[in-house]
């Protein structure tokens, strides 16, 4: 038993212990090795749909493993997303505050500099800390970290195929596919991560390009463009929608948006759409398209980001042999109970339905799991917050009013401005808005928009309103601490069905 794997050099593999190895494994010709009880729950992929899947699963009593292939622990949102674009966001922000925006705040700095090797060594620290930091949590809940690819060898067996080397075999009473998303690719145009870079590129440039083009205005457009263009680039970025941030930003906080980041520099091209790109030497010349008249014409740029979306990872899985389906999006089928159209396999986060954001694979993650364990879990997907981490921030839940209008729902709007919120006016950081959609005849809030400082933390405060159908009234009649930014949402409340106080 376990022959193959054990008779390789002992790799010094922490959290793959031999006593809790695969209940099935073999390896190489050497032939099939089988232990006792199949595992309670397997789950393929540890990102934050996955990783926290199978804690969730191993607290409710499952015996649970992970199987990840990436060599580290949390997926894309920290190997290359999330975590590590905020810090570059945070970073960047100081670098160009501490350039730009100190003299009026009664600091006088001297030779302010980029050291651009030691913003990417913290984004990295940052990064290594926390995916370690999900492997010391599956070692205190007991599940087990199994790396390397999975695929299915039946709807109950996970074949793995070792990073060490060699293969193993996982059987398992439930399945969950968490296998994430990858950057979408442009047909007859190659990423290669140096001029034409896609955002896992984008976080590692070793040095500031002087013309950075960004081909989508969405959220990692926004995010990466300014990122480098607070260290220095002329950032433009190409969009085909005529409104950036995606369809989720209300209209009227996206266009005040599109100015805030056009004072900042940004360039914008919108209903513009890439036609081709030539890579050239010393440069890449791309070919633009007017996405309404059909009129060409060509930019330059020394690099490139590629930002048209995600798409679903599911290359490698073996689906067919389970009779697992995608849809033409590549996207696995899944009903309300994650369930695909394999009996005993689940799949949540990027790779099936909904908004492609780590919080929202999570929910998923402990959903999933508690319908294995209990037959009912639940995420409201009315109530799934929304945060685009420039500065501002522009944060969002629940419906635009633009979506309001189409669903024909009667609605009040209530708005603040942080210019007369008094925390934001002594802080010297006043651009921007909270704005609440209510419904006209019953006052339950249908929608918050915010552009502002911390726009990203007070959108809680309208997730958790809208998840307890909270009306407008309760919100202004609750008691916000005086001076916080907070104040403006609860006077945007106050707006939507009486008058401000302080506006
Ligand atoms: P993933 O995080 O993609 O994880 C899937 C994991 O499965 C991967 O580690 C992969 O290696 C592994 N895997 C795939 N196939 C197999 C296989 N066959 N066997 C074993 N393992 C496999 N979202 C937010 O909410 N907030 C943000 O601020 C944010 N910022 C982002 C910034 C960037 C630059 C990017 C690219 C994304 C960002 N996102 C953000 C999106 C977020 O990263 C994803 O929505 C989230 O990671 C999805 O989680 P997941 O678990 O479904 O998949
Ligand atoms: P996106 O869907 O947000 O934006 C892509 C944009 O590219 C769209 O606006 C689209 O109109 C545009 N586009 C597509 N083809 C084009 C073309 N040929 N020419 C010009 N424009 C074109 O996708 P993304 O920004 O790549 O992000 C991917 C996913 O990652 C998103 O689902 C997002 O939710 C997630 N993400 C979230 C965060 C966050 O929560 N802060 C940050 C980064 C990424």
């Amino acid at each position: 038993m376990l022959a193959g794997l054990l008779s390789r050099p002992a790799p010094v593999r922490s959290a793959f212990r031999p006593l809790t190895l695969p209940r099935v494994v073999r390896s190489g010709a050497r032939g099939l090795a089988t232990s006792s009880d199949p595992y309670d729950v397997v789950v393929i992929g540890g990102g934050p749909g996955g990783y926290v899947a199978a804690i969730k699963a191993a607290q409710l009593g499952l015996r649970t493993a992970c199987v990840e292939k990436r060599g580290s622990l949390g997926g894309t949102c920290l190997n290359v997303g999330c975590i590590p674009s905020k810090s570059l966001l945070n970073n960047s922000h100081i670098y160009h505050a501490t350039l730009h925006d100190t003299k009026r705040r009664g600091i006088d700095v001297g030779d302010v500099k980029l050291n651009l090797p030691v913003m990417l060594k913290a984004k990295e620290d940052a990064v290594t800390a926390l995916t370690k930091g999900i492997e010391g949590l599956f070692k205190k809940n007991k599940v087990d970290y199994i790396k390397g690819a999975g695929s299915f060898a039946s709807p109950t067996t996970v074949r793995v195929d070792l990073l060490d080397g060699g293969e193993t075999e996982l059987e398992a009473k439930n399945i969950i596919i968490a296998t994430g998303s990858e950057v979408a690719t442009f047909p007859g145009l190659e990423i290669d991560e140096d001029r034409v870079v896609s955002s896992t590129g984008a976080l590692s440039m070793q040095e500031v390009p002087k013309r950075f083009v960004v081909i989508g205005g969405g959220v990692i457009g926004l995010e990466m463009g300014s990122v480098w263009s607070r260290l220095g680039s002329e950032v433009t970025v190409v969009e085909f929608q005529k409104a950036i941030g995606g369809p989720g930003v209300d209209g009227e906080i996206a266009k005040a948006f599109k100015r805030t980041l056009e004072k900042q520099g940004i360039k914008f091209r919108l209903g513009t759409k890439l036609a081709s790109m030539d890579k050239q030497s010393d440069k890449v010349v791309l070919n633009l398209e007017d996405v309404d008249g059909g009129k060409t014409d060509q930019i330059e740029a020394d690099r490139v980001l590629l930002a048209i979306g995600r798409r679903p990872v599911t290359d490698g899985l073996n689906l067919e042999a389970v009779g697992i389906e995608t849809d033409d999006r590549g996207r696995i089928i899944v009903d309300d109970q994650y369930n695909t159209t394999c009996k005993g396999v689940k799949c949540i986060g990027d790779a099936t339905f909904g908004p492609m954001l780590a919080h929202k694979a999570e929910e998923e993650g402990i959903a999933a799991v508690e319908i294995i364990k209990t037959g009912h879990g639940h995420v409201n997907y009315d109530v799934i917050p929304s945060v685009i981490y420039t500065a501002p921030e522009v944060a969002w839940v629940g419906r635009t009013e633009e979506q309001l209008k189409k669903d024909g729902v009667e609605y009040k709007v209530g708005k603040f401005p942080f210019m007369a919120n008094s925390r934001a006016k002594t802080n010297l950081d006043s651009e921007g808005q909270v704005k609440i959609l209510a419904e006209k005849e019953t006052d339950r809030v249908l929608g918050v928009h915010i552009m502002g400082p911390n726009a990203g933390e007070m959108i809680a405060e309208g997730a958790l309103a809208m998840e307890y159908s909270a009306s407008a009234e309760d919100i202004a009649r609750t008691c916000h601490a005086h001076p916080t930014l907070s104040e403006a949402f609860k006077e945007a409340a106050l707006a939507s069905y009486s008058k401000p106080i302080n506006f």
